[in-house]
């Protein structure tokens, strides 16, 4: 029987924060110090879960952070991961900094494809986003390495906050057209450690649009179910967009996903007030059907949806570097 919520939504999408370490500060994540960690578990922990759930009928997996490429041992472990199921879909969210020599040994290991986290296409305007002086070479080389190790299709994610980057839209249009990548806008969302998301600091759907259509005429791709991103191509066929609208346009009514924390807590959602210690039942000797039978129960009690924006929003109970976005 695959995973069901009690909202009859499918569960087939697991991502896995390897680490909530990292080497940025983005300003719509992370405060401009170091701060505490949860920590991390050994990859055999990581891989064990996994394959409990690729068995209960999740088809995709996700690695992320903090940063998953800071771990030593990804490349290993992500080949083990290939080895679960012939066909899983076996993805990485990542800065891009460690990528440019990394992209085609993760490849060769089984690696299906990366997103990029990316937010100017201006090297100063970057560091000033990101907290760390030169990255931006990196992140391109990083980028560029992923296209010829073959890792397609490749996205960045450029997650919007206003007075900050949104000039940076059509910047990032062009982008996509010369490198060939697809340019994943995305809403900011209230999961910031410095606290400083309202409504407003929120660059909507609608007003990227607008703002692209000023450059060029976009035509909309239909999307498939799970898929969180509406996707739009330039109407002269080069180049695609999309665009994640968590706050303007929710989709949590078809959201596919569950998390594993680095210290190996189930989250049911990015907003959950909760989290459900997995590793805990591990450490206790649970044997892989009890694991099941926890991960059932966890899965059952899913959240509806969030509710940002609204008078009774309760803020998550971590931020984004410390539950894996
Ligand atoms: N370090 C990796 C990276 O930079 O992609 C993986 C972890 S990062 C937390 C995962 C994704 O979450 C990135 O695409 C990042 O831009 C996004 N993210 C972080 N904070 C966010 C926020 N407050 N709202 C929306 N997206 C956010």
């Amino acid at each position: 029987m695959p995973l069901h919520d009690k909202f009859g939504r499918a569960i087939t999408d697991l991502r896995i924060s390897i680490t909530d370490r990292c080497n940025y500060k983005c300003v719509y994540c992370r405060t401009g110090n170091e701060g505490a960690l949860y920590g991390d578990l050994p990859f055999e922990d990581y891989l064990r879960m996994a394959r409990v759930l690729v068995g209960m009928g999740i088809t995709k997996v996700r690695l992320t952070g903090g940063e998953p490429l800071l771990r030593n041992g990804v490349v290993n472990f992500v080949g083990e991961l290939a080895g679960l199921r012939p066909e899983l879909d076996i993805a990485l969210t990542t800065n891009g900094h460690l990528l440019a020599d990394l992209a085609a040994p993760l490849k060769a290991a089984g690696l299906t494809r990366v997103t990029v986290s990316m937010d100017a296409v201006d090297p100063d305007r970057f560091a000033r986003i990101t907290r760390v002086p030169n990255g931006y070479d990196n992140v391109l080389a990083g980028i560029r390495a992923a296209r010829r190790a073959g890792l397609w299709p490749l996205k960045v994610n450029c997650v919007l906050m206003r007075g900050c980057n949104e000039d940076q839209i059509i910047p990032f249009g062009m982008f996509a057209r010369e490198e060939g990548v697809t340019v994943r806008f995305i809403e900011f969302m209230p999961l910031e450690e410095d606290r400083v998301w309202s409504p407003s600091t929120v660059v909507t759907l609608d007003e990227i649009l607008a703002r692209m259509g000023e450059y060029r005429p976009l035509v909309e791709i239909p999307h498939g179910r799970s898929e969180t991103a509406r996707r739009y191509r330039f109407e002269d066929g080069i180049g695609e967009i999309g665009i994640i609208a968590p706050v303007s346009h929710p989709f949590c009514r078809r959201c596919s996903r569950i998390r594993i924390t680095s210290d190996g807590k189930i989250r049911t959602c990015l907003f959950s007030v909760w989290d459900h210690d997995l590793y805990a039942q591990m450490r206790r000797g649970a044997s892989d059907e009890q694991l099941e039978d926890f991960i059932r129960d966890v899965v059952a009690k899913k959240e509806e949806r969030h509710h940002i924006g609204e008078p009774d929003f309760v803020p998550a109970s971590r931020t984004m570097v410390h539950i894996g976005g």
